[in-house]
């Protein structure tokens, strides 16, 4: 990740965020350089009791990181499920996936294009998972920036341990680790349980 130059004080980063184990291996990594405003931007996280759950998770972990901020924007889980109508069978990784990132980086882009110079660019925990391709992130990342108008930093937090940072303060503040993604899919999501 780079950092964009800015005399005398921290460059303001607006970080998308996943949920608080992804965000317990980036903060540590960002927190020293940039001003940090976390962004939970996920209507792919299903049901909504589960949303819930990894929020209540994240500001856990921020009563470890008192100077970041958090932005919960309005979202609702058909922002997601009508984005990747017809791809819910495909397996984790495949061309859902790739809608499913292009959804939350949009609105983060969207977001920061529309907040007066607040923020000097985002990025995206994302790229902290083994499980998740870093370089097509990056690109969806950049194509939204581009899209509109912004900066987009550039990352792939699972490098210098980012990843086992994340697994080591998970464990040390008690955090609650996911055993799923976020939608479920390929198996049928059921929104009895929401
Ligand atoms: S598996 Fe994860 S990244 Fe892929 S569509 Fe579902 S929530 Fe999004």
């Amino acid at each position: 990740m780079e950092e964009s130059a800015q005399s005398g004080e921290k460059p303001r980063l607006l970080l998308h965020v996943c949920c608080g184990p992804c965000a317990a291996g980036v903060l540590p990594a960002v927190t020293p350089f940039f001003d940090v405003t976390l962004f939970y931007y996920d209507p792919n996280i299903l049901p909504k009791a589960e949303f819930i759950k990894r929020l209540d998770t994240l500001k856990q972990l921020l009563a470890h990181f008192p100077d970041v901020k958090l932005i919960v924007p309005e979202q609702d889980e058909e922002e997601f499920l009508s984005a990747v109508t017809g791809l819910e069978t495909l397996p984790e990784g495949g061309a859902r996936c790739e809608v499913c990132f292009a959804v939350r980086l949009k609105k983060t882009a969207e977001y920061l294009a529309s907040s007066d110079g607040k923020y000097d660019g985002f990025a995206t925990t994302l790229t902290v998972s083994p499980r998740k391709n870093a370089v097509l992130i990056n690109r969806i990342g950049e194509e939204a920036a581009k899209e509109y108008g912004v900066t987009y930093f550039t990352s792939d937090f699972k490098k210098n341990d980012g990843w086992l940072t994340s697994v080591r303060l998970s464990r040390e503040y008690g955090l609650y680790r996911q055993h799923y993604c976020g939608c479920g899919f390929p198996v049928p999501y059921d929104a009895e349980q929401s």
